[in-house]
């Protein structure tokens, strides 16, 4: 029986787990995740400072001010940002003070320079201003103790920023997966080698390390395996040592020559599910290794290497290279992403309108690859020309993932449809 997409994802999100945490430096840490949350040791703004240029007064100083008779006060001094202000404002006198400058005691308010006019020694100031105009008060964004960011919580520019703010220069995130990614099929050719008569280059080995890349995974490790079970069951039982997560290419369908599933099995994997009812990406399979189950059992010297890791997804991904990087985006990244942190992975999902009249069989949901824009306001959407399995060119010139249910057989144009960003699309246009 095949299973549903959202169950497939559901059961791949049970078994991947975030990973244990190791303490980073602010510098390495884009795109990773928080294993603790982060409290503020200090408040923000550090001390009561000053929003803009101009005079820092007493509020009952300029309270008759207006444009067309000023307060006239003594300037006693100056503050820049960065430097203390000690000195108490004394009644009758005003400080030229800058943003981010440190409020002297007994300056209330600062009015901004627009409003006031220098002239030897004193300044006219043309506005009354309520206690508290144009003051950052200390603390008032964040308090001393105040959780800032909870664990799980994604590293991005703003959040490196604010934890430079708050002095962290290290804290802990959960690791990266490991991953090895495995391919198979005798048709293929590596990059750079003569191509003979019935072969074909292998492009999943490099489209799928792009992925990961983009997926923010560092480690991995690409193996090209012939289609023969016993080379296979190796290749697999090495990678399920030392990894945290293993992708394979290909050799997932019914043919005589698919054997991953057969391979993974007798490496010791149990197998969760294979065949999805989606399309493209019909056979993927998903299995879980736990160390020492199975005829996996204590496998050579890498039993050892890395004792830290208990348990390995394995994922098999067809090898048409359009399901491979479909079902990576729909199924693997999710994974992925759930162990290096992230609570709730989620994909982004918004309606369109469909451009275009768009028919399918029933029986499984389908990720129609398309072109979504914005035409007079609205989102609009449409699928790409080339939507076989087997034709790149129309993965690589969509930017979104038409979602289509099951039960459709016919979806005419002007309908919203959930439109689903391709995560390689949101990085730029
Ligand atoms: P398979 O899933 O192994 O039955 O392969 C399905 C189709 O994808 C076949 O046409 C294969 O030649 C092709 N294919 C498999 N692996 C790759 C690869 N790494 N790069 C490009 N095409 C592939
Ligand atoms: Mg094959």
């Amino acid at each position: 029986m095949m299973i549903s997409y959202e169950e497939a994802l559901a059961r791949i999100l049970r078994h991947a787990r975030p990973l244990s945490s190791v303490r980073v430096r602010l510098e390495d840490a884009l795109g990773c995740y928080l294993a603790e949350s982060i409290r503020a040791r200090e408040p923000v703004p550090l001390f009561d400072q000053s929003a803009m240029d101009g005079f820092g007064v007493r509020a009952s100083d300029v309270a008759e001010a207006r444009a067309d008779s000023p307060a006239r006060l003594r300037v006693a001094g100056m503050v820049r940002a960065g430097d203390d202000a000690r000195g108490m404002l004394r009644r009758g006198t005003a400080v030229r003070i800058f943003t981010g400058a440190k409020i002297p005691p007994g300056v209330q308010a600062v009015v901004v320079q627009e409003y006031c006019e220098e002239t030897g020694g004193e300044v006219l100031v043309r506005e009354s201003v309520p206690d508290g105009k144009n003051i950052r008060r200390k603390g008032e964004e964040i308090r001393r103790g105040a959780r800032v960011l909870s664990a799980g919580a994604r590293i991005t520019p703003p959040v490196i920023g604010l934890l430079a703010t708050l002095g962290f220069s290290t804290f802990l995130v959960h690791r990266k997966p490991r991953v090895t990614l495995l391919v198979t099929g005798n048709e293929l050719v590596a990059l750079g080698k003569p191509l003979r008569p019935g072969r074909i280059r292998d492009s999943n080995s490099h489209a799928l390390a792009a992925a990961l890349k983009d997926t923010g995974i560092q480690e991995v490790s690409v193996r090209r395996v012939k289609d023969d079970e016993a080379l296979l069951r190796q290749a697999l039982m090495a990678a399920l040592q030392d990894s945290d997560f293993v992708i394979t290419s290909g050799g997932v369908s019914v043919g005589e020559y698919d054997l991953v599933k057969d391979a993974a099995v007798s490496a010791g994997v149990r197998t969760v599910f294979w065949k999805v009812a989606v399309k493209p990406g019909m056979p993927n399979y998903f299995g879980v290794w736990k160390r020492g189950r199975g005829r996996g059992k204590g496998v050579g010297k890498a039993a050892g290497k890395s004792a830290a890791l208990g348990r390995t997804l394995l994922f098999g991904l067809p090898g048409n290279p359009v399901s491979a990087l479909v079902s990576y985006h729909q199924f693997v990244r999710l994974a992925l992403l759930k162990m290096s942190g992230q609570r709730a992975p989620g994909r982004f999902v918004f309606p369109a309108a469909l451009e275009k009249d768009v028919s399918k069989k029933a029986g499984r949901a389908e990720f129609v690859r398309g072109v979504v824009r914005v035409n007079n306001g609205a989102l609009c959407v449409v699928p790409t020309d080339q939507q076989g399995s087997h034709m790149l060119s129309g993965l690589a010139s969509a930017n979104c993932l038409i979602h289509l249910a099951s039960d459709a057989t016919f979806v005419e144009h002007g309908r919203q449809v959930p439109v689903e960003l391709l995560s390689w699309e949101m990085h730029g246009e």
